[in-house]
């Protein structure tokens, strides 16, 4: 049985009758990177917003099961990051950050600095938030999220309007948080960008969850491989052990798909010619994430 934090049973909200989120069952493991991967509109910040208690399901449940005690003990142990930050824009990120502060009883002054110096803002000085960046902002609410040291993080969409220097700065933070043994839910409608984070993924479309899968499994399946149609594929096997192919796997009746020694495709092709193999194509498909998340996406419609 896994070690998990968070775990929603059918899970779902309406609004106006139509379901936003439709029976969601998500299983968050302790210590992991959780990427919710969606399109616009597919249900993201909807589920976040329920499991963070800002919003009620409809019907369902959810169940922090890595937290003792019941549910508000859960609640009080979460940072959200969800929609835009909540900031007051009169005030400067420290003072932003004192308002934070206060309401969990912290009256360190390096606390603060810390905290700022970890998201980046360090230097930002008297600048009033209102005036911040788009990016900027999303740093601040990540530092708000992070006063009280909360054992599970919520970001939806963290990584918006920061620039490429800001997004490998923002993941290294994340990564150096999770090594420190916060638990990440990140949401993000790109794939390739959660990969180079995510150990887990719940894929999800319309509301529902196409797919829960690990990052070691989504790698494996968007592995370049060569491809084989023939309607001989007991025969392919044989050519294969007989080459010293050995990571392959039989797809389908009319499909083989080969792993390693993808640059010896030419011999491979040759030794199934010579053994008057019929093949109906043979070639190297190179798999990428997005492709793989649309493929997914799209056998939901
Ligand atoms: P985005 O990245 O665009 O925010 P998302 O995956 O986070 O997308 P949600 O914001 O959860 O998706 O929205 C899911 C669906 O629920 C959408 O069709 C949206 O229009 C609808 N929805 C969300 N909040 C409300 C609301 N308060 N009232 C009515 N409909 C809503």
């Amino acid at each position: 049985m896994e070690d998990y934090l968070l775990v929603t049973e059918n899970l779902s909200k309406l609004y106006k009758g139509v379901a936003a989120v439709d029976k969601v069952n998500l299983h968050i493991k302790k210590g992991c990177i959780y990427g919710l991967i969606g399109k616009n509109g597919a249900g993201k910040t909807t589920i976040m917003k329920m499991i963070a208690g800002m919003a009620s399901p409809s019907s369902g449940s959810f169940s922090y099961v890595g937290f003792n005690g019941g549910t508000d003990e859960a609640f009080s142990r979460i940072g959200a990051l969800i929609e835009s930050p909540a900031l007051q824009p009169n005030l400067t990120a420290y003072d932003n950050m004192k308002i934070k502060c206060l309401a969990y009883g912290i009256g360190d002054k390096e606390y603060i600095n810390q905290k700022l110096e970890l998201v980046g803002l360090g230097k930002v000085g008297k600048k009033k938030a209102g005036k911040f960046s788009l990016g900027m902002k999303q740093r601040l609410g990540i530092a708000l999220a992070l006063v009280g040291e909360p054992d599970f993080l919520i970001l939806d969409e963290p990584i918006n309007g920061l620039d490429p220097q800001g997004i490998v700065e923002i993941r290294e933070m994340l990564v150096k948080l999770n090594e420190g043994g916060v638990t990440i839910l990140i949401s993000s409608h790109i794939l390739e960008e959660l990969s180079k984070i995510a150990t887990d993924y719940g894929i999800i479309n319309q509301g529902k969850i196409v797919e829960e899968i690990t990052n070691e499994e989504l790698m494996t399946k968007c592995r370049d491989k060569i491809q084989i149609k023939t309607k001989d594929v007991a025969q392919i096997v044989t050519i294969l052990d007989a080459n010293g192919f050995v990571d392959y796997s039989v797809s389908d009746a009319n499909t083989i798909f080969v792993f390693d020694k993808i640059n010896e495709i030419s011999t491979l092709n040759m030794e199934i010619a010579k053994a008057g193999i019929l093949v109906d194509s043979i070639g190297v498909i190179a798999s990428d994430l997005e492709e793989y998340f649309l493929k997914t996406t799209s056998m939901t419609k």
